[in-house]
């Protein structure tokens, strides 16, 4: 598994690692897919710092419960993953 990926393909809410660039590679092309983590679909809530804050406000809220369970790894820290948000969006 390659471990060169930069902020660029986590998630802007949750830090959740995907397997592509969910702004696309200038950062402006979102890929209107879904977190499997917090179920944000990346081009609508995760907009601007404040939807992105917003979001995540309520997804910690409501208990920060995985969209997709299946994907969830077994040794999942919440605190761990959220260390890689991209800075902007922290
Ligand atoms: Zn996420």
């Amino acid at each position: 598994m390659p471990k060169n990926k930069d902020e660029s393909y986590h998630c802007r809410i949750c830090g959740l690692e995907q397997d592509f660039q969910p702004w696309g590679a200038d950062g402006k092309t979102p890929a209107f897919e879904l977190c499997g983590c917090c179920g944000v679909d990346f081009g609508y809530q995760d907009c601007t710092p404040e939807y992105v804050k917003k979001f995540r406000e309520e997804w910690l809220k409501k208990g920060s419960k995985w969209s997709n369970l299946d994907e969830k790894p077994t040794d999942w820290a919440l605190e761990t993953q959220m260390k890689k948000i991209p800075k902007e969006y922290k």
